[in-house]
């Protein structure tokens, strides 16, 4: 804004204060409208202007325009910046042989680099950063002070001179100096090493993806059977050689957030065998693809181009399977040093774990799977609710939500909080953003998942808050897509499909319908009819065990252990404690009916990760050429609708039993859900007098499932709107925003 002003000749001050930035200005008519305009439109990618109020006032004869004292007291100023990545001007600055910063990792401006990852607390300035034991020399000194440098006021800024440096270590050896130490990476990668990388939010596991054996060698250390890498290419060319990437694809891998794109793989690329997809992304048809985002990776990229090596890589977070990814030097080198040959590390410290973020694009539009890095801690939506709520999201895939200002801020991404690790994450992430907007839990309300057993339960109702909210777990799911939109008085139909989730009756949910709207409420109207669940929630990782009820209840003579179904023992155990009644619990999960279907197609081991049952039944449905079709009628019982999984499951087992395609099957199972969403939600929609359904839950990350819906709702019944989530993940990461707008709502 100084800048501006100054080019524009206009005279007066900028401050920050708490709501947001304070403007005077003063000058000629037209150049003070020209200001407005470039405030809108030519901000810095890392600006986001929410809201902006102008309003003329008496000139005070200002002589120049000055940077004013924050008047900030008692309370913090809004925000922290994402982390972002490296811009345009500091780019071709890395790449000068004749600047100072040549070839330096840590080169970053106002415009861009590490904010979150660096952050230690408020107010943002270099002492309450991870750079504060690095003294700023003369030149990087003069930059930060000087207003028209792109680096004043620059947290991190750095330079050879003054800043940190990387090395690699590999076991007692020490190559020091960033441009040796990325060399010798660089040829470590060539040679086929594994290397573990710092990067911006944690450690990352490095090789290179052309070569099937170290690849081979990655999965087999890292315990990862067969869930998917994500490869990091030099460019978007290099990219959209591997994947089939459309326009919204394109912006967001080249995003100032640079997420991971999930993107179908190109056949040519398939056939070409360019890459060892078969270790890479085992039984998929797409890929996790990322440009470079730090300027060391831009150098790392050089230094392999320099020696003709490969520019493409595996780039994995830095954990022992499912553990959160590292990012401390010192556990780092522990806990991964059965897994990496060698370590490229970064001396700046992280101050917080933010992973990687993950985007795919579906036909209703662009879909956030993963939302941390580049995204997280930005608010996500403006809300009209002024109370501050804490809302502290599921435990899986957890993510916290903190509502205050009238603006949502949902964290990183967390994780799994059965990890000890991935609570103690939680925990400081409460006191981080607590503290950010200078709030104890006293200040706020609570909203936690209706769970009682949840370890965010548990830690929710641990904290002395104003009040607590219990939010029913798809209520949520279906709240948080209503919150992205600001929609709060709409009447909406609202189908939630997923894994697991606690209902309102004491059953484990996940195949629900609603209607109602925020400030009414959302009743549940229906729901998949119950099957008996053995082993409850822990039955997700055991596909056989789940499909034990829905095949019992059918009451067929089939035998199971025998072709073409070839059940391992555990199922005849299933069976045995579902007569016996141990540990059985009716469920209308959608995601357990994914896995049964996925159990019945020969998916018979236990899953690797979460939702990889699916995952592969999507695979199948994917390369489908014909399609069987199933029924999934939809039932009056009292007050309830129900979807009737009875003929579908039934007909599977008799076509699994004629051999029929196994992707044919798998296309029939996704055409049968959606025409299922599809009636159920005509005959709700007039009923109820809506014309917009809402789907959320993890199970619509499944783009085959998302493409037969939009397309049977375009065809007949083109008056209902579809939406989705967008902002947040529909998986239970979005959660955290449901709960706190439905909390704020009661309260
Ligand atoms: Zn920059
Ligand atoms: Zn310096
Ligand atoms: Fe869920």
């Amino acid at each position: 804004m100084y800048r501006l002003a100054n080019h524009l000749g206009l005279v007066g001050w900028v401050s920050n204060a708490p709501i947001g930035v304070e403007i005077h200005a003063e000058g000629e008519e037209t150049a003070l409208e020209e200001f407005i305009r470039c405030l809108n439109n030519d901000a810095p990618e890392a600006a986001q202007i929410l809201h902006y109020e102008a309003q003329k006032t008496e000139p005070r004869w200002y002589s120049t325009f000055v940077i004013a004292e924050s008047f900030v007291e008692g309370k913090k100023e809004v925000g922290i910046s994402p982390d972002l990545v490296v811009c345009q001007e500091c780019l071709e600055e890395l790449f000068s042989p004749d600047n100072p910063r040549y070839r330096y990792p840590y080169i970053t401006c106002t415009n861009c680099g590490p904010r979150y990852s660096i952050v230690l607390g408020l107010p943002y300035d270099r002492a309450q950063t991870t750079m504060n034991t690095w003294q700023l020399c003369k030149r990087c000194e003069e930059e930060y002070h000087n207003p028209l440098n792109r680096r004043f006021h620059a947290q991190p800024v750095a330079c050879p001179e003054c800043g940190p440096e990387y090395y690699v270590r590999e076991g007692d050896t020490i190559v020091r100096g960033s441009h040796e130490a990325i060399r010798t990476a660089a040829n470590y990668l060539h040679e086929g090493k594994i290397l573990a990388i710092k990067g911006i939010g944690g450690y990352h596991l490095v090789c290179d993806a052309q070569n099937r054996a170290s690849v081979q060698m990655l999965r087999e250390r890292k315990f990862r059977k067969d869930k998917p890498f994500a490869l990091m290419v030099q460019s978007l060319e290099a990219a959209q050689n591997f994947c089939e990437l459309n326009e919204t694809a394109i912006a967001l891998l080249t995003s100032s957030a640079r997420p991971i794109v999930l993107a179908p793989i190109r056949s040519e690329a398939k056939s070409g065998q360019y890459l060892p997809f078969a270790e890479i992304a085992p039984k998929n048809t797409s890929l996790g693809i990322m440009l470079p985002y730090t300027p060391l990776h831009y150098v790392l990229f050089e230094e392999l181009r320099t020696i003709g090596a490969s520019t493409v890589f595996v780039m994995t977070s830095a954990n022992r399977s499912s553990e959160p990814i590292c990012y401390r030097d010192d556990d780092a080198l522990e806990r991964l040093s059965g897994i990496a040959d060698a370590f490229l590390i970064g001396e700046r410290p992280i101050a917080r774990r933010v992973e990687d973020s993950v985007v795919q694009t579906s036909p209703l539009g662009k879909m956030i799977i993963r939302r941390s890095r580049g995204y997280a801690p930005a608010n996500v939506v403006s809300l009209p609710f002024r109370e501050p709520c804490l809302a502290l999201g599921a435990d899986l895939k957890n993510t916290i939500t903190l509502a205050v200002e009238k603006q949502a801020f949902t964290s990183q991404f967390i994780g799994d909080l059965e990890q000890a690790e991935a609570v103690a994450s939680f925990r400081e992430t409460i006191r981080d953003m607590l503290s950010l907007y200078d709030l104890t839990p006293q200040d706020v309300v609570i909203a936690h998942d209706a769970h009682p057993g949840y370890i965010s339960t548990l830690e929710a109702l641990a904290l002395p808050a104003r009040h607590h909210y219990a939010i029913q777990h798809h209520k949520a799911h279906i709240a948080s897509v209503l919150a992205e939109r600001q929609e709060y008085s709409r009447q909406i139909v609202g189908i939630a499909f997923d894994g697991t989730g606690w209902g309102d009756d004491g059953t484990i949910w996940g195949g629900e319908m609603f209607v109602g709207s925020i400030e009414s409420g959302l009743e549940r109207v229906g729901h998949f009819r119950h099957v008996p669940l053995v082993g409850g929630d822990a039955a997700a990782r055991h596909p056989v065990q789940a499909t034990c009820g829905f095949l019992q209840a059918l009451q067929s003579n089939v035998d199971f252990s025998a072709a073409p179904f070839n059940f391992p023992d555990s199922y005849r155990s299933s069976v045995q404690l579902l007569h016996k009644n141990i540990r059985v619990f009716p469920s209308s999960s959608v995601g357990r009916l994914f896995d049964a279907v996925a159990a019945l197609l020969g998916f018979t081991r236990p899953v690797t990760f979460e939702g990889q049952a699916a995952m592969w039944l999507e695979y199948l449905a994917n390369q489908a050429t014909t399609t069987r079709s199933y029924q999934v009628p939809l039932i009056q019982t009292g007050e309830m609708l129900e979807w009737d999984w009875q003929p579908l499951v039934a007909d599977i087992v008799q076509d699994v039993q004629h051999r029929r395609e196994q992707s044919a099957i798998a296309a029939g199972f996704h055409q049968a859900l959606a025409l299922a969403i599809l009636e159920s939600s005509k005959h709700l929609c007039t009923l109820y007098k809506a014309n917009t359904l809402v789907l959320s839950g993890g199970v619509f990350q499944n783009i085959v499932l998302l493409r037969m819906i939009t397309e049977h709702f375009r065809q007949s019944a083109p008056q209902i709107e579809l939406w989705t989530n967008s902002l947040v993940p529909c998986n239970d990461g979005g959660i955290s925003l449901g709960q706190a707008v439905l909390a704020m709502q009661s309260g």
